[in-house]
């Protein structure tokens, strides 16, 4: 039977991104600058996206499943206001079980003290205990999502101190965990980032307006100019009287996500002053270093594992090749027709260039290996096509724990590097060889960033205490590396 099945793919994902404008001089069309934004964030979130609109005080907005072109169709955006000074973006991929409607973001509060647009990137290891706590005080959710418990958290400090500002600011010192937040009131656009800086915030300018954007890359599809990060701590403010800061909480110790750049954000993106295609290149480049092997031709899984193909390529004189055509038609949705079918997943995504791999010893570079069955089903595409070995090197460590902080890096349980060791690996997807970066050499990519990184699911250390974290990856020996 004909089956619509939501495809969830192994690889790892970045839970969302978000975006936001305020345009005093009422010059930019807020609402087109938002769209284009969230086109390219959407490799931060597939599964909903939505945007609030700011006219004049009074906040409107629209979100649903799906991606950005299916959301924002012509008819939506025309129903849109067209002349506000705000808007504020997001798109959000759900960590497990079915996509709701209910949980897309932006979240709308209307509340006597004032309405208020959220958007979140990131995951509270308080979020439970918080909830808890607001529940027995009366509060009541209609989602499990950690942004309304946010929403909740800045609405009671409005309340008390009658500033939005002030209530953002003290909802920042109540949350645990890792908060790239914005914010949108009837007067004002606030950005907030956690003091570890678990995930990227930054600032650019169009024109008169400010903008604020989870990734540089953004800023530049709307032919804005990239401005500055916000740093670790840092709670911003853009009024009509422009930008002030707030970096009372900024300095310590950071935990920069390190996965960011290997494969979370986007290889055009800067991200707090290092380039993420620069940074995988170095990576393929150190693990060349690391994990030699004799090999005729050098390539990268799409999309994920080219740019540290090139590095590969370019440390070990190995040629570099083009290895896969991947369709890039396919979406998160489409339908199965059999079982048979299903097992062929890949080979409907990607199809292997046989003049690049036939007869010849390949060295496939992919970002990671998290569960291992994509990488067995990839691997025999090239043993197919005809290559005569298959070496597959992996441009970060293995991962061994799992992350709290707003990605889906998973249980332990279902991470094949957990109980098995690199050969048994090796064995597992078929591969002649397997070789892994390393811990230290993976903190070394990100040249001229000069935060500290998390790299608490290779380690299974992470830059804050997650003994209490109210998640259910309950499995693991966590370690504060502090
Ligand atoms: S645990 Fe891993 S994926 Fe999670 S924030 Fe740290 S480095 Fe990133």
């Amino acid at each position: 039977m004909m089956e619509m099945e939501q495809y969830r793919s192994e690889k790892l994902h970045e839970e969302c991104g978000v975006f936001a404008v305020y345009d005093k001089s009422l010059e930019e069309n807020v609402v087109a600058d938002t769209y284009h934004a969230l086109y390219a964030l959407q490799h931060r979130g597939q599964e909903s996206c939505g945007m609030a609109i700011n006219d004049d005080g009074v906040i409107s907005y629209h979100r649903d499943l799906g991606l950005v072109n299916d959301v924002f169709t012509r008819d939506v955006m025309m129903s849109l206001p067209q002349h506000g000074r705000m808007a504020l973006g997001h798109c959000r991929y759900a960590k497990a079980g079915i996509p709701r409607r209910s949980e897309a973001q932006p979240l709308v509060v209307r509340h006597v003290k004032g309405s208020m647009a959220l958007g979140f990137n990131g995951a509270l290891l308080n979020g439970a205990a918080l909830r808890e706590k607001y529940e027995l005080d009366g509060a009541i959710f209609h989602t499990g999502t950690d942004a309304e418990v946010i929403a909740y958290a800045i609405t009671r400090h409005r309340l008390k101190t009658g500033s939005i500002e002030q209530a953002v600011s003290l909802a920042m010192d109540e949350l645990e965990g890792a908060v790239s937040l914005v914010v949108m009131s009837p007067r004002k656009i606030i950005a907030a980032r956690d003091r570890k800086g678990f995930h990227p915030l930054c600032l650019g300018r169009k024109g008169d307006a400010w903008l604020v954007a989870s990734e540089s890359c953004a800023i530049h599809s709307i032919n804005g100019t990239f401005e500055r990060d916000i740093k670790p701590g840092e709670i911003v403010v853009i009024d009509e009287n422009g930008l002030r800061s707030d970096d009372s909480r900024c300095g310590g110790k950071t935990g920069l996500c390190v996965f960011e750049f290997v494969y979370f954000a986007r290889p055009d993106s800067v991200v707090d002053g290092a380039s993420v295609h620069k940074a995988r290149r170095r990576a393929g480049a150190l693990l060349a270093l690391e994990c030699p092997v004799q090999a005729d031709v050098v390539i990268g899984a799409p999309d994920s594992g080219l740019d540290a193909a090139l590095g590969f390529a370019q440390q070990s004189g190995i040629p570099y090749g083009i290895g896969f055509l991947k369709n890039k038609y396919i979406g998160r949705t489409f339908i199965q027709p059999d079982q048979k079918l299903r097992e062929n997943t890949v080979r409907i995504k990607l199809n292997p260039i046989a003049d690049t791999v036939r007869g010849k010893r390949v060295v496939l570079v992919d970002d990671s290996i998290v569960r291992g069955t994509t990488s067995k089903q990839v691997v025999q595409l090239l043993r197919d096509a005809g290559a005569t070995e298959v070496h597959f090197r992996a441009s970060s460590p293995k991962f061994l724990y799992p992350c709290y902080f707003g990605t889906d890096v998973d249980s332990r349980e279902n991470l094949i590097a957990v109980n098995h060791s690199t050969e048994e690996i090796a064995e597992m997807i078929g591969v002649d060889s397997l070789g892994f970066l390393s811990v230290d050499s993976v903190k070394k990519i990100p040249e001229g960033c000069d935060l500290d990184f998390c790299v608490g699911c290779f380690t299974g250390e992470y830059p804050v205490d997650c003994s209490n974290c109210s998640c259910e990856k309950d499995k693991c020996d966590r370690k504060l590396s502090e």
